[in-house]
């Protein structure tokens, strides 16, 4: 027999936290925390399995669901003491989804289940309060009809704004029992007029229609569409939890509220959170009620009036502070928790790993390792290196003038210029356009998901530092100021206000997300100190991974960036982009459109010194670092005139006419260039080429030995090669150049020769290549492209549409695929080192900074990885990752 059904509370649990795949992560730390003897209400969870059945077996359910259901509700029944549909004594549930790893996309949970007419009057007089009782019956059709049934929650309110106004009332709590009856009967006639059928009155019912609204939503197409944001299975399925209802609006003993055990913008070991007095459920996220601190501390930073929990309930906050250090010792990890208070006693609703910015991940992780709840294994494990990325980048000058128009909560930090948008549609159109937009909104809600992720910072003008807005963007690292109250916008106009003056979208306006400021204009940025914890975390990384980290860059600046950031060498430097430069593209072209070899070298000694003072430049920022140097790869016409001023320039300095130089360029035009005669071809051709490159760079080894004493070790690479014979020819023409130097020079030049490895040809051939290459480095942009028979700038054309219908499960551009591109790495590398035992190899591609691509290269296993200067730091997190967890991906690699 199946379980299907796993039972929690009083003391107790069927499942664990372990058991987040079949419990869901709910489910699964419901049951955790009641079984270390935290307060939770009673339920059960139903598990994602029977997800899977529902959706394998034309969505019906397993046969004995319905009895292990029953004895589980006796379960509670027994517990609470009160009797599910009982008119006397009614036990109301709460129906809540839960994946394994929260998801936006799923059904809102529903409250108050079980209510019916009778019921409610049941509940009323234990309560011993008719308003509370016919306030929670009007929450549950609510809710009920809007998820389960499919009312909209506007045609509710629109119930509830009538019959305010009808009294005159301000607030939802102005309404007495006697109302909330009428609103009752007109929601009741409602859902009757839009769904045909009355609301259901049997409690069987409502709680089987609400689970199979659960499993429904898991289908739905923003659960799909987060599920493929966050490379989330479809298979995974979810859970349901059924749980016995507390009350958080039972009077002004009562509350409800959310916190985090440390604070999630900053890492601060603080206990934050808010909470509102005579509340339920989503009151607190809703922003419909100004949230409250919990804490005094909370409150002071937050420079807020209201009474703190501290103040108002000492010995429930007490209580509830015990519970925080208790959770935080058992999960040694920083928790989201959320919480209801009922007539003064403590209730426990959820605990999971809280969503933190890089800032606090970092912080936390440095002091929970000091704290020793954790070690620096686990503390690095712990980090997503792809957050990194929100440190490194600017953040606002503090010596530049703000214009701050308006100030709001500091909901997550970093800081953001851009055009204002008010739609999240309108967000994604404008930044796939290129633009850089910031999303303003009144609040936000999961359908703005999409929006939020194509903006570079978040606006509200409603909501708490737990709002929605407050915490989906600090799980994405965008900035966001949150519940900007001066601000109003008026989506009619298309304008946002704030007192006599009109922001329109499209106009600049820059967010702090660290002090909640919103400032009109663009404000100018500086570079972030990486020291601290940073420092702290990546020296632990350094620590525990084996493969080296290098950078792809081409100048000194970008260089620096990279040293500052824990590069170890340079693994790519391009040198065609240093012919663009204004001086010397005339002398490029000339050497491209001459007719003789003479003519062509002419043109090249032109180019020389050029060439050697980038190289000397660079040099000197790597000091004694490898610098691996690409010889010239793109196709010739690359550096051609189009336009008529740029042929005539050329045309008078080659001696040509304006014709024979578009003559000559258009010979140069090739069908498919990307395969065409580039890479070592041209070295072939124009062995002048090469040469002059490598002189280049032998003379500035040369320079800068004399200069500075430092010794630079370059690694020659030649790109393109797919016959062993192509890099026979070159590897010697390099040699004799280095030989030649080194005799003029009189200093010893030691230097390295190597091939891009990024064609099939020479992944099979790499035994034969290794015989002259002393180092590989794998070319993985062009591997892909030419593994896979498909143009990288072609590919966005259709390649969604495969992501979509989940033929691939990644743009293989972005994450490294395994199986074919990696298994010609795995090929290359194996045959390679069976030549030359101690050759040298690495990545250069986009990959080379990807996380997961760096997981395999630890397989195979790759001597360093190379990526942007940006990526440094990521990847060598994300290597010392792959190195403490390396074995396992391993043994799957091969
Ligand atoms: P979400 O996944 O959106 O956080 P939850 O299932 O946690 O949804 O429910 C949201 C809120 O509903 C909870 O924070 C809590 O305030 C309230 N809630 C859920 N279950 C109960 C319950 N058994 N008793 C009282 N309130 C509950
Ligand atoms: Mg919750
Ligand atoms: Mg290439």
């Amino acid at each position: 027999m199946t379980t299907w059904v796993y039972s929690f509370g009083g003391g107790a649990a069927d499942g664990r936290a372990e058991m987040k795949e079949l419990l869901g992560g709910k489910g699964a730390n419901l049951a955790e925390m009641s079984a270390i003897g935290l307060p939770v209400p009673p339920g059960f969870t139903i598990t994602t399995e029977v997800c899977t059945y529902f959706y394998e077996h034309d969505r019906k359910y397993p046969d004995d669901l319905r009895d292990q259901m029953n004895a589980a509700l006796t379960r509670i029944e027994d517990l609470v003491g009160a009797k599910f549909g009982d008119p006397k004594n009614p036990l109301l549930l709460s129906v809540r989804s839960g994946a394994r790893a929260s998801m936006p996309g799923m059904m809102d949970t529903v409250l108050n289940l079980g209510l019916n007419d009778e019921t409610v009057e049941g509940l009323a007089r234990n309560a011993g309060d008719r308003r509370f009782a016919y306030d929670s019956y009007r929450r549950f059709i609510q809710m009920f009809g809007d998820v389960v049934l499919g009312v909209d929650h506007h045609h509710f309110e629109e119930i509830l704004e009538l019959a305010k106004e009808d009294h005159g009332y301000m607030l939802d709590t102005e309404l007495t029992a006697e109302d909330w009856a009428k609103v009752i009967e007109d929601y009741k006639a409602k859902v009757l007029a839009e769904t045909g059928e009355p609301f259901p009155q049997s409690p069987g019912d409502q709680a089987w229609a609400a689970v199979g609204a659960v499993f429904g939503s898991w289908m739905n197409q923003r659960a799909i569409t987060y599920r493929r944001l966050h490379d989330i299975p479809a298979d995974w399925g979810t859970a349901v939890n059924l749980q016995a209802m507390v009350f958080g609006n039972m009077g002004d003993d009562c509350a409800t509220g959310v916190a985090f055990t440390r604070d999630p913008a900053t890492g601060d070991n603080s206990f934050y959170g808010e909470y509102l007095v005579n509340a339920q459920g989503e009151d607190v996220v809703a922003g419909i009620r100004t949230p409250q601190n919990l804490t005094l501390h909370g409150k002071k930073m937050n420079g807020s009036k209201l009474p703190a929990m501290e103040e108002v309930m000492p010995e429930v906050f007490g209580q509830l502070n015990d519970v925080r250090l208790t959770l935080e010792q058992h999960y040694k990890d920083m928790q989201d928790i959320e919480f209801t208070v009922q007539r003064g006693t403590l209730y426990m609703l959820q605990t999971r790993t809280g969503k933190r910015t890089a800032a606090a991940a970092l912080k936390i992780a440095a002091e929970m390792v000091a704290e020793g709840l954790i070690d620096e294994k686990e503390a690095l494990l712990r980090i997503d290196p792809a957050s990194l990325d929100q440190l490194l980048h600017p953040t606002l000058d503090p010596e530049a003038e703000r214009k701050v128009i308006a100030r709001g909560l500091p909901a997550s930090p970093g800081a953001a210029s851009g055009k204002i948008v008010f739609t999240a549609d309108e967000a994604e159109a404008q930044a796939g356009a290129g633009e850089t937009v910031i999303l303003c909104r009144t609040e936000t809600s999961p359908e703005d998901i999409h929006g939020m992720h194509a903006a570079v910072g978040i606006l509200t003008t409603r909501g708490g530092m737990t709002s929605h807005a407050a915490v989906v963007a600090r799980g994405m690292g965008r900035a966001c100021v949150a519940g900007a109250g001066e601000l109003r916008i008026d989506h009619k106009s298309g304008v946002m206000r704030v007192r006599d003056l009109e922001l329109r979208e499209g106009d600049l306006i820059t967010l702090d997300g660290s002090t909640g400021e919103v400032m009109q204009g663009a404000v100018p940025t500086v570079q972030p100190e990486l020291s601290g914890d940073f420092a702290t975390v990546m020296s632990w990384a350094d620590r525990h991974r084996s493969m080296g980290v290098r950078v792809n860059c081409d100048t000194p600046q970008e260089a620096k960036v990279a040293v500052a950031f824990g590069c170890e060498g340079i693994g790519l430097c391009r040198t065609e982009h240093m012919f663009f430069d204004a001086q010397r593209i005339v002398a490029m072209r000339e050497m491209i459109l001459a007719d003789s070899g003479e003519k062509r070298r002419q043109a090249l000694d032109k180019l020389l010194p050029y060439q050697r003072d980038d190289f000397v430049a660079l040099f000197k920022e790597m000091g004694d670092r490898p610098v691996t140097i690409r010889l010239l790869d793109p196709p010739l016409h690359e550096f051609l005139p189009h336009e008529d001023a740029a042929v005539a320039e050329v045309a008078k300095a080659s001696g040509l006419s304006e014709e024979q130089v578009r003559a000559r360029s258009l010979k140069l035009v090739e069908t498919n260039p990307m395969l065409g005669h580039r890479g070592c071809r041209l070295g072939i051709t124009y062995p002048e080429i090469y040469e002059m490159q490598a002189r280049a760079i032998f003379e500035a080894v040369a320079a800068v030995a004399k200069e500075t004493g430092k010794t630079v070790v370059p690694e020659v690479m030649i790109p393109l090669v797919s016959i062993e014979q192509e890099f026979t020819v070159l590897r010697k023409l390099v040699d004799k150049v280095a030989e030649a130097v080194r005799n003029a020079e009189e200093v010893e030049i030691g230097y390295l020769v190597g091939t891009m490895i990024e064609l099939p040809r020479a992944c099979l051939r790499a035994g034969q290549i290794a015989e002259g290459a002393e180092f590989f480095s794998f070319g993985t942009n062009d591997l892909t492209q030419t593994a896979y028979g498909l143009s990288r700038d072609d590919a966005g054309n259709f390649l969604g549409a495969y992501e979509q219908r989940e033929l691939i499960e990644q743009d293989p551009f972005i994450s490294l695929d395994p199986e074919g591109v990696g298994e010609l790495m795995l090929i290359a590398a194996e045959r390679g080192r069976g030549t030359r035992p101690d050759i040298k190899l690495g990545i250069c591609g986009e990959h080379g900074g990807d996380p997961a691509s760096i997981a395999f290269c630890q397989t195979v296993p790759l001597d360093y990885v190379s990526c942007s200067p940006y990526r440094v730091p990521i990847a060598r997190l994300a290597a010392a990752q792959a190195a403490l967890t390396g074995h396992a991906i391993g043994a799957v690699g091969r």
